[in-house]
């Protein structure tokens, strides 16, 4: 291991929550270091137009929102650099994180704004669609497919709040499901039967997606593998995923509590985590909301309840 720097206040990650972190610690004199990750920028950059975020009466660009972040956090001289997290010891102070495996940072209080991942099936034509009709978030989209036909796919609490809340939107919902129930509580699991728009496909699978520039239809199969087995299509405009984030809290999984999906646990109205001077914000510690706009503001939560740590010490 080559260098040792310190610093006074470390973050991690460069989403929304990241950034905001950033102006704020800047803006608080702490000269805050930023460590941008794999995905400079966060989720928002694999996106096209965000519509929810306040400020943007016309929309934006997930990536052009982003760089405004950055050049915010940059204004107040805030240290962003390239680089990822690989280890860490938050055993003792100052806490330590290695950085691209050869250099470690010192710091007295840590910001981490890692994000969570939203898994998809791993079926070529995601790829393909990214933006043209596939989604992994219906709060983020749904508002694109008003009266159109969308179809989730899933079957646990959250597939059925995002079959639920495209209902709302759209003109007809598919809940495509593997198994041959639903995993979600009960209560779920009656509204979404029980709903006029929502039809439920149980034990289906997704083959693939086909359209012309964009999703027009899905390609199914009903009891794969099995005698009866049934190939047919269906007709639909956009394709949610929900099937469940991966939270990207590997990193500091020996030091912080985390909740059984690896959420990082945080002291309920706060960004504080098990370990006094380690904070964390945004959807690596938010399994209920998601959105950009609770990941800046926790962001924000972080960097002042940071820098109230920093006082005290
Ligand atoms: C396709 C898509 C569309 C969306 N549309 C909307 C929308 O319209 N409106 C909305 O409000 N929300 C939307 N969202 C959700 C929104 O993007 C997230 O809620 C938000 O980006 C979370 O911000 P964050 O700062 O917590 O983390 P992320 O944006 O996930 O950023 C995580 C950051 O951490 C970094 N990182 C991860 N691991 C490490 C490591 N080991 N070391 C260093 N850095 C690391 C990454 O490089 C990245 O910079 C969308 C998400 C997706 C995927």
């Amino acid at each position: 291991m080559s260098k040792i720097e310190k610093t006074k206040c470390l973050i991690i990650g460069s989403g929304p929550a990241g950034y905001t972190a950033a102006i704020y610690t800047s803006r608080a004199n702490l000269s805050p270091v930023l460590y941008e990750g794999i995905q400079p920028g966060g989720q928002l950059t694999t996106t096209s137009d965000i519509e929810n975020f306040p400020g943007y009466p016309e929309g934006i660009n997930g990536t052009a929102m982003m760089n405004d972040f950055r050049k915010q956090a940059v204004r107040f001289s805030a240290d962003i650099r390239p680089g990822i997290a690989t280890a860490c010891d938050l055993s003792q102070k100052p806490y330590k994180v290695t950085i691209d495996g050869e250099k470690i940072i010192e710091t007295d209080a840590l910001i981490i704004c890692t994000g969570a991942t939203a898994k998809y099936l791993g079926l070529p034509d995601e790829t393909k669609y990214n933006g043209l009709g596939v989604s992994a978030c219906a709060v983020c989209d749904g508002f694109f497919y008003r009266k159109k036909v969308v179809a989730v796919v899933g079957g646990g609490d959250s597939a059925c709040e995002e079959a639920l809340y495209l209902a709302g939107l759209a003109s007809k919902v598919f809940l495509i499901v593997r198994k041959n129930y639903l995993r979600a509580s009960q209560i779920m699991q009656d509204r979404v039967l029980n709903h006029p728009k929502i039809e439920v496909l149980f034990n289906t699978n997704t083959l693939g997606l086909f359209g012309e520039g964009g999703v027009e239809g899905a390609h199914l199969v009903k009891f794969q593998g099995e005698n009866n087995e049934e190939k047919f299509d269906i007709a639909i405009d956009g394709f949610f995923l929900a099937i469940g984030h991966k939270p990207n809290s590997e990193v500091f999984k020996h030091f912080l509590k985390l909740d059984e999906q690896g959420y990082i646990k945080t002291i309920p109205g706060t960004t504080k985590t098990n370990i006094s001077g380690v904070f964390a914000a945004g959807d690596v510690a938010d399994p209920n909301y998601q959105q950009a706009i609770t990941a800046a503001g926790r962001g924000c939560m972080a960097a002042i309840e940071a820098e109230r740590y920093l006082n005290n010490l």
